[in-house]
């Protein structure tokens, strides 16, 4: 259904990022009919892609924005997010990045320790501001994911862990300059198991009640973002389980009258509308394998190296005989490989490739080591035209 514009790609250089913004448009629809079905507010990470055409079809679609830096919340302001919809989180906010918030004006501070809060106290008091504080909670759920994007255990760094919620609340509430507005969650990334959600939202309600039994009903529950896609299967699935998500999480989430319900996706929203396209350069006979080098590597998309992640790769342009293959990138890095011992059509030098699901933590995370060009972005809007 969501087919690649092939003919179009043999005039452009390779290797650049290719977006589907049909795919895109249809994810945030879909996703948008489970927010309206039960009322629930989602802030898109930007982290994930801050591609503009991509944010702002993402705005378009009516979501807010969740920021992991100052420059974040600048660029989402600049790409016309109102400062009411966006949230900013992370384990360490410098002093100019607060200000800055401060100053936007925005909904939510997602805070990580009890030293932070003070610090935006403060800072908040000298420029006569409230700032609006979520408490980022450390619920210690293992989200069965790789170590590299689990957040929510115990031993990650990030978040605050609930025996520490006493003097967290002392602060805020002795506070003229803080307010606390909600409980904010985000336990890892790539989650397959659902029934992590599940889980989840079991130790949202534990936790509420501390906070009712001291009289504290807060009026946001975020439950960050998370939710995987298929990299196995990328064409067969272009578009997340958020049936089973949503349904997971509406019969398990306990709601109070005049709570809001937050959302954080990223992946799910923007991995599967791009692709990051190749030509193959050389084929190379080893001892018992042949090496497919691509003109892509590593700094176009640094995900296999970093995290041992999985992208489907497929041949473009041959319909040969199938064969094995270790694919590799041309940066001076043994770990510049995108697969090995994969089997595709037979390969010659000139041949397209496409490295499936590249749309989140691909193009933003592009790098210029070897001084490697930055890869460029096209979209399917344009190149219908
Ligand atoms: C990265 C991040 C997200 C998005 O995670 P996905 O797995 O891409 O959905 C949401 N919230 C916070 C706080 C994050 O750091």
């Amino acid at each position: 259904m969501y087919t690649l514009p092939i003919e179009a790609f043999k005039s452009i250089e390779t290797p650049f990022y290719y977006y589907d913004m049909d795919l895109l448009r249809d994810t945030l629809n879909i996703y948008n009919s489970h927010l309206n079905k039960h009322n629930y507010v989602a802030h898109y990470a930007v982290k994930a892609n801050a591609e503009k055409p991509i944010m702002d079809e993402i705005r378009k679609a009516g979501f807010g924005v969740d920021c992991v830096s100052g420059n974040e919340v600048k660029l989402a302001i600049k790409y016309g997010f109102s400062p009411d919809k966006i949230v900013y989180a992370g384990v360490g906010k410098s002093d100019k990045e607060i200000k800055a918030a401060l100053k936007a004006g925005i909904y939510a501070f997602n805070c990580e320790s009890v030293e932070e809060i003070k610090v935006i106290g403060e800072l908040a008091k000298s420029m006569g501001k409230v700032a609006h504080i979520s408490i980022r909670v450390n619920p210690d759920i293992d989200a069965h994911t790789h170590k590299y994007i689990s957040t929510g255990k115990k031993e990650d760094k990030f978040g605050i862990s609930p025996w520490m919620f006493e003097d967290v609340l002392n602060v805020i509430q002795t506070s003229n300059h803080l307010e606390l507005i909600g409980l904010h969650f985000h336990i890892g990334s790539q989650i397959t198991e659902l029934g992590v959600f599940k889980t989840l939202c079991q130790r949202v309600e534990d936790l509420q009640k501390w906070f009712l039994d001291r009289d504290v009903l807060v009026e946001s529950l975020d439950l960050g973002g998370g939710l995987g896609v298929d990299y196995v299967d990328p064409v067969g699935n272009p578009i997340a389980k958020f049936d089973e998500y949503f349904d997971i999480i509406s019969k398990n989430l306990i709601v109070r009258p005049g709570q809001s319900v937050h959302f954080e996706p990223g992946r799910a929203i923007v991995a599967q509308c791009g692709t990051l396209i190749s030509r193959v350069l050389y084929v190379k006979k080893g001892k018992g394998i042949k090496f497919a080098i691509l003109d892509a590597g590593m700094n176009d998309l640094i995900r296999p190296a970093l995290y041992h992640a999985h992208h489907k790769i497929d041949n473009l342009t041959s319909t040969g005989r199938k064969l094995r293959y270790d694919v590799v990138g041309p940066v001076c890095e043994s770990s510049d490989f995108w697969d090995k011992k994969i089997v595709l059509p037979e390969t010659n030098r000139g041949d397209l490739i496409a490295i499936r699901s590249a749309g989140a933590y691909g193009q933003v995370m592009g790098m210029r080591y070897n001084q490697r060009d930055l890869a460029k972005a096209y979209y399917s809007d344009d190149l219908k035209k």
